[in-house]
């Protein structure tokens, strides 16, 4: 009898402990939920006025202004980007932790792609002397499924990332074939490198491979972990091979796309 009132109770024990986690988990879902919301709409809400600030700092800096005034309102333009794109990257992790990331896939130039972010980043790539160029490899009529909004995101924080981490030499942003129906791309630089046991830390979202590196360079640690999930949604993984002192490689691979009215040249590969 003893024995059956001493397995009751931890029958009962087992019963409230569970229902405990299981409360306790519903109350994390829904902090989770609220935390993301909120992000959500913070974002939102913090993106129409800074919106109007960008564009009339823009004004300002094309009138004919005198010399100091004019630099002082392209520092108002420029601050008013950078502060956009860190808040347009935290809307884009509300958006992936409450699952409502969607992406449109269209057929898209992969040449025209790398050509976007290339001129992007140009002037930035001069400013540091560094190097930038693309190096496509693929025949004329090969296209990629993707989201081309996205996927020039994801080549721009790779890009970006890549001239960041780098002194000296550049970046090469290649499109190749991968298989008969996959195109890989990469983005390399000759930059100071990842530590092996940091490398799968890189993609989580907050985290830096050197702490000591966030004061110099800047960043939130949101970037690499959006472009993840970017190219997750398209179809692809994101990964990187990397040596310290030598340089990084990101790279990921999406599906092909044959385009049509646009017969294959066969000795264009490799062009
Ligand atoms: P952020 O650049 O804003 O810190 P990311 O998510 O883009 O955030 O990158 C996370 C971390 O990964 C960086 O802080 C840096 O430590 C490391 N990292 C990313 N790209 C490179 C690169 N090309 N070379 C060296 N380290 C890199």
């Amino acid at each position: 009898a003893r024995l059956a009132r001493h397995r009751e109770r931890l029958e009962r024990e087992v019963a409230d402990r569970t229902a405990d986690y299981a409360r306790a988990a519903r109350d994390a879902d829904d902090a989770n939920r609220a935390k993301s919301d909120f992000l959500a709409t913070m974002s939102h809400e913090i993106r129409t006025p800074m919106n109007g600030i960008l564009v009339m700092a823009e004004v300002l800096a094309a009138e004919e202004l005198p010399g100091r005034a004019r630099r002082q309102a392209e520092v108002i333009a420029r601050s008013g980007a950078s502060l956009l794109a860190i808040i347009n990257d935290i809307l884009d992790v509300s958006k992936i932790e409450a699952g409502r990331l969607e992406v449109e896939i269209l057929d898209v130039d992969p040449v025209a792609a790398i050509d976007t972010v290339l001129r992007l980043f140009a002037e930035r790539a001069a400013e540091k002397g560094l190097d930038v160029a693309g190096r496509v490899l693929l025949p004329p009529d090969r296209l990629v499924a993707a989201d081309p909004t996205r996927l020039g995101q994801v080549l721009g924080n790779l890009v970006n990332n890549a001239l960041k981490f780098t002194a000296a030499g550049g970046v090469v942003v290649t499109a190749e074939p991968d298989g008969d129906d996959r195109v890989r791309f990469a983005v390399t630089d000759t930059g100071i490198g990842i530590p092996a046991d940091k490398l799968a830390g890189v993609f989580e979202a907050f985290t830096q491979a050197d702490q000591s590196t966030t004061r110099r360079f800047g960043g939130t640690g949101l970037g690499l972990s959006i472009a993840r999930r970017l190219v997750e949604a398209m179809g692809g993984a994101l990964a990187v091979a990397s040596e310290v002192g030598r340089g990084s490689t990101f790279h990921f691979s999406l599906p092909a796309v044959v385009a049509e009215g646009r017969p294959a040249t066969p000795d264009a590969a490799g062009a």
